[in-house]
């Protein structure tokens, strides 16, 4: 029996053969779709390779492991994939790849680049999706190449992450088999996804997101692609949105590797596609869905001009979704919003209007609200997850949910009016989306991606540290090994207090107050010392402080983001900044000497030297205790030279600020969220300009906006060079990965180029 078939000789029956990638791409080329055209390895392949090799045994005992423990887990994965890579391959079934790969170059009249891609399939459960096995190999030539990229993914069956996986859905790893898919490349030069169907409501609306170069940067999701939409009953384009496209992967000409390349500026804000292209992609989508009866999620590309369809699955959630979104146990996306904070939850819909009905919140309960605020926390603590219908990634529910761990999802603009008490739903806060009744697979996915997170510690020259708002997570913040606390907020503490500081200080109970300061600051810095721990000083703007007790004088602002907040507030009321400087001055008496003291909403140098002078008047050694700044609008950045000869220790990027005053966009309001972007040019280069400078003058720079959880924001300030990136504690983990591969690449470009 050859080990290999060509594509257009599968379909969708033959899962247990080639997979379910295999087999749909078969599929689909006998419905006239245009695939480009390949082989697969069989399963039954690899299953001769382990059998006739002698290696079978050694795996399957390898893996006998406790799945909970990640070293042993590491060990195992590690074992089974070196004799998976070592083991001997029968000649015959080598020889049919190697002849596969060639006959299909001469079919083509040229060596071709492939593709080559692992699809994992299970004897007795064909339709299992697999988590975690989607090895792939781009740009692979040349018989030698793809070889050996097809050992590569079958031992990736025994990646640490989908042994974690079988164990938890109960898969025995002696009946999951794996076959390799070897697909022509498409050199594109546009490329995206496309939904049949609206993913969300299900209306007749064919949704494309499209960019330049390889698909790969639009299923990242590393760029903003321009986004269409097309009415199915008239066939009419009805929406188009251009967005600024800031990067594109294409394949090196000399090298054949993939690259992430600058959009030229003339491409940036031009449409990808044109309205034939658009409808022509739109009549593919629609012929697809109308197959397979259910509506589909597409990768399509254009090289040359011709379209090519690259995939096609079930417009899925996690794992296999639509087929879930028709049936009767749910799993219907009923509601999209921000995943502010990651995490699966099932639970049942408890609907909040106002502190008055916080009671009904009982453990696990999903708490849906309009917006959080802070008195409702104690509540928060109780809820398996929530769902707020406003907000962006750092209003109080998002900032709040991360360091409870409790998933979020915000912004959704109508969750008060589509759920009701009592349903049953889960929310996904890492996809930002809302399904009906309770979905399995979302949460055996997220829990296998916790493990290998949390498995191993690279060691990085870039300091990763954390954002604490609430101590009560210091303890949490502190387990994730980061380097310091890059922004320890108090505006969280001080809310929770439900009384204002001017309160405290009309009742003559400073001290009071002091105490309740130190006590929140001294969970954290004990619980990082000696490592640093900025505290930034208070920060609330006044529609916050409103309606707590002490807050009936609080001024009624047009514009509160732009008013009466950050240092200019503690500059005018200077006797709530002496008392904070009182907090620290004890918490250094104490020996906590690790605090640090940032100052938020900077814009003018002038500021910075008020609040020193008021420093030493309170008697803090400034010759001792580190004071930085938060480059959060435009003005700070522009003319940080005048603070760094004022002597500024450091300083850190409050991007969820310096985005919105720079973009004129408002962090909150989801009706302008799609606007908001941190990766916008002129941040960048604001950012830019700022380490830039400090840099040469020795200053330490650091950030602590939401921008710095994300990893392609992580990646570009590893690249301009920051001394430190403060991350959620949910993020730490991935941002300090990223970070380690960043700096390899450069010290590896630096070492290629010597
Ligand atoms: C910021 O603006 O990026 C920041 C960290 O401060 P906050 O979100 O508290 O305004
Ligand atoms: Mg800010």
């Amino acid at each position: 029996m050859t080990a290999v078939v060509w594509l257009e000789e599968v379909g969708k029956d033959d899962v247990s053969v080639v997979g379910g990638k295999g087999a749909s791409l078969g599929e689909m080329i006998n419905v006239g779709a245009p695939v480009p055209g390949g082989f697969a390895v069989t399963a039954q392949a690899y299953r001769d390779f382990i059998n006739r090799s002698g290696i079978a045994d050694d795996i399957f005992e390898a893996l006998k492991v406790d799945v909970n423990d990640p070293a042993a887990l590491n060990e195992a994965a590690d074992k089974a994939k070196k004799l998976v890579l070592a083991g001997k391959v029968p000649k015959d079934i080598e020889k049919d790849i190697r002849n596969r790969y060639q006959e299909m170059c001469k079919r083509e009249g040229k060596e071709v680049f492939v593709a080559v891609r692992s699809s994992a399939t299970a004897e007795d459960l064909p339709d299992a999706s697999f988590a975690g096995q989607q090895e792939t190999f781009l740009n692979m030539k040349g018989e030698d190449q793809v070889f050996e990229a097809v050992r590569k993914c079958w031992a990736s069956l025994y990646g640490a992450r989908a042994i974690f996986y079988r164990v938890e859905q109960g898969f025995e790893h002696e009946k999951v088999n794996i076959s390799v898919t070897v697909q022509k490349m498409v050199k594109s030069e546009k490329s995206g996804v496309m939904f049949s169907s609206h993913p969300s409501t299900g209306e007749p609306e064919v949704i494309i997101e499209a960019a330049w170069g390889l698909g790969e940067s639009v299923v990242s999701g590393s760029v903003s692609p321009d986004n269409y939409v097309v009415d199915r009953t008239n066939k009419k384009i009805q929406n188009k949105f251009i967005a600024s496209k800031e990067i594109m992967i294409v394949r090196d000409e000399k090298t054949g590797e993939t690259v992430t390349k600058k959009v030229p500026a003339d491409m940036k804000e031009k449409l990808v596609l044109s309205d034939e292209e658009i409808l022509k992609l739109a009549a593919q989508a629609e012929v697809l869905e109308k197959h397979y009866g259910i509506p589909q999620d597409i990768e399509w590309a254009f090289e040359n001009g011709k379209m090519f369809i690259l995939q096609s699955r079930p417009i899925t959630t996690i794992g296999n979704g639509a087929k879930a979104a028709e049936s009767d146990q749910g799993g219907k996306v009923i509601l999209t919003g921000l995943g502010a904070s990651p995490g699966v939850a099932t639970g049942v819909v408890k609907i909040v209007t106002g502190p008055e009905n916080l009671d009904k919140i009982t453990k696990g309960d999903i708490m849906v609200t309009v917006m959080t605020t802070p008195d409702m926390v104690p509540a928060m603590e109780r809820a398996g997850a929530i769902v707020t219908d406003e907000g962006g990634m750092t209003c109080h529910a998002a900032i709040v949910s991360r360091e409870l761990g409790c998933p979020a999802v915000v912004g959704t603009k109508k969750g008060t009016k589509t759920l009701s008490d009592g349903m049953l739903i889960t929310v996904d806060g890492g996809k930002g989306k809302v399904y009906e009744g309770s979905v399995k697979k979302a949460k055996e996915e997220a829990s296998a991606r916790t493990v290998v997170a949390v498995a191993n510690k690279p060691i990085t020259a870039t300091e990763i540290k954390v954002n604490v708002s609430m101590p009560e997570a210091a303890e949490q913040a502190a387990a994730t090994m980061a380097d310091g606390v890059g922004l320890l907020r108090i505006e969280h503490m001080i809310l929770g207090l439900g009384k204002t500081p001017r309160y405290y200080i009309n009742a003559g109970k400073e001290e009071e107050y002091i105490d309740e300061l130190v006590k929140g600051v001294r969970t954290v810095a004990e619980a990082f010392y000696p490592k640093p721990v900025w505290v930034r000083t208070l920060d609330a703007p006044t529609d916050e402080f409103r309606g707590m007790e002490g807050g009936e004088n609080e001024p009624h602002e047009h514009n509160p983001m732009l008013g009466w907040r950050g240092i200019r507030r503690d500059l005018t009321d200077t006797e709530h900044f002496r008392i904070e400087m009182r907090a620290f001055k004890k918490l250094h008496e104490m020996g906590l000497t690790n605090v640090g003291i940032m100052l938020p909403l900077v814009q003018h140098v002038s500021e910075f030297r008020r609040a020193k002078a008021l420093m030493v008047e309170e008697g803090l050694d400034l010759e001792k205790t580190d004071v930085g700044i938060m480059v959060e609008t435009p003005g700070a950045a522009l003319t940080i030279e005048d603070f760094i000869e004022d002597g500024i220790d450091f300083i850190s990027f409050g991007t969820n600020d310096l985005t919105q005053y720079t973009l004129a966009v408002d962090r909150n309001n989801e009706n302008v969220a799609d606007l908001y972007s941190e990766l916008h040019p002129a941040v960048l280069t604001l950012i830019e300009y700022v380490i830039e400078r400090c840099n040469k003058a020795g200053v330490t720079t650091s950030i602590c906006g939401q921008a710095g959880s994300y990893p392609e924001m992580a990646k570009r300030l590893v690249e301009i060079g920051i001394t430190s990136i403060s991350a959620n504690i949910d993020a730490v983990a991935t941002v300090r990965e990223t970070v380690a591969r960043a700096e390899k690449i450069i010290m590896l470009r630096a070492l290629r180029e010597e």
